[in-house]
């Protein structure tokens, strides 16, 4: 088995979960002499840094062409040497060497015919349970809890989260008593055993104060968790809001490396550890950073809302260990979830089942990649 070419496939698209904005994604497309593909995937959201992630994979693609997609672990090495200095800490480098290692592990099921998930040790579990992961936009806050109580009541999610400051007219997350008037109503609507998780947009400023506030208020509407209620690095504001509240807080979707999320977890202030294996280094970042959170009794939360290619990954990963609450899913249909595979992912009764074909367990459409290339 030898590669014969990688392609960098920068993709933009409307994504319906995320009030209609156009979304940009690099694909990676590795192929052997025998022509077996493995695909992989960076989420790097923007155009501009799709276009700069394209131009780096193609740069560190001569690292690949010619070895065999086997040799996983001595490819990587050869890709830290080159990329060291501009990686650190993350960035664009930090993309392309995630959809590389994403699609060298699909490659690696595929020549030898397994799962990724078998190749990860085999799921702990034959399924997930799913919530419905999404955007307020509506500017009918009514509107919206209707929207999301039929998520879990009529189409079965076990329950739901809302991204607060995002696109839209929805305005959550500025008001502090309409935001808990919306949460009351949402828990009332999804009843006492729905999931149900706040998430606070990189674009909402709240002090500390601000963030124990709410955090608390909302609380009192059995919140699972409150994600990112503060910037990232605020380690001291995590600490007093943890120190005031009773429900789990997550963070860390925003960190790029294993050894960010060891310097994150050390901090001990994330109960809920967010990770994009399209971003943190593939699917073997995320066995790094699971080996982490299981050490510390924390939570493993895949950020996965971008292709077929990330869930898939991101569903390997979740099932590969206990400390996994639950799976993110967009619930409106999308071109990257609905049309790029033969086989999209489904919720059917709130659990989405892992992948058992070999490699990722999807097939990509070629020509969907095509039609949605990057212009
Ligand atoms: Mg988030």
């Amino acid at each position: 088995m030898t590669i014969v070419r990688v392609d960098a496939i920068p993709v933009a698209y409307t994504e319906p979960n995320d009030c209609n904005s156009t979304r940009s994604l690099l694909l990676c497309r590795i192929e052997t002499r025998d022509g077996v593909v493995g695909w992989g995937e960076a989420i790097t959201q923007f155009s501009e840094a799709s276009r700069s992630a394209a131009v780096l994979l193609e740069g560190l693609s001569d690292v690949l062409i010619g070895r065999d997609p086997l040799e996983h672990a001595a490819i990587l090495t050869e890709l830290n040497k080159r990329s060291w200095w501009y990686t650190y800490g993350g960035g664009i480098g930090a993309f392309v060497l995630s959809a590389l290692d994403i699609a060298l592990w699909d490659l690696r099921g595929k020549i030898l015919g397994v799962s990724v998930s078998d190749l990860l040790g085999g799921a702990l579990r034959r399924e997930l349970p799913v919530i419905a992961s999404t955007h307020a936009f509506n500017a009918s806050l009514d509107f919206e809890v209707e929207r999301h109580g039929a998520y879990v009541n009529d189409e079965g999610y076990k329950g739901i989260k809302i991204g607060m400051g995002k696109r839209g007219d929805a305005r959550l997350g500025y008001e502090i008593e309409r935001d808990v008037d919306f949460v009351a109503k949402l828990r009332n609507v999804i009843g006492p055993d729905g999931l149900l998780i706040m998430d606070r947009g990189q674009s909402l400023a709240w002090s500390v104060a601000d963030a124990i506030r709410r955090t608390r208020a909302f609380d009192e509407y059995q919140l699972t968790w409150m994600e990112e209620p503060l910037e990232p690095y605020d380690v001291e504001g995590f600490r007093r809001l943890r120190g005031q509240v009773e429900c789990l807080i997550g963070t860390g979707e925003r960190e790029f490396t294993v050894r960010g999320y060891q310097r994150l977890m050390s901090e001990g202030i994330s109960d809920v550890v967010g990770f994009d294996p399209a971003r943190a280094g593939g699917i073997s970042g995320g066995l790094e950073v699971i080996k982490l959170v299981e050490a510390s009794n924390s939570w493993f939360n895949a950020h996965a809302w971008s292709s077929a290619i990330t869930t898939a990954a991101s569903v390997a990963l979740s099932a590969s260990t206990n400390r996994c609450l639950l799976f993110e899913m967009k619930p409106l249909a999308n071109p990257m979830q609905n049309e790029l595979v033969i086989d999209p992912f489904v919720q059917v009764d709130g659990v989405i089942q892992v992948p058992t074909g070999p490699g990722l367990g999807i097939e990509v459409i070629e020509s969907v990649v095509d039609h949605y290339r990057l212009k």
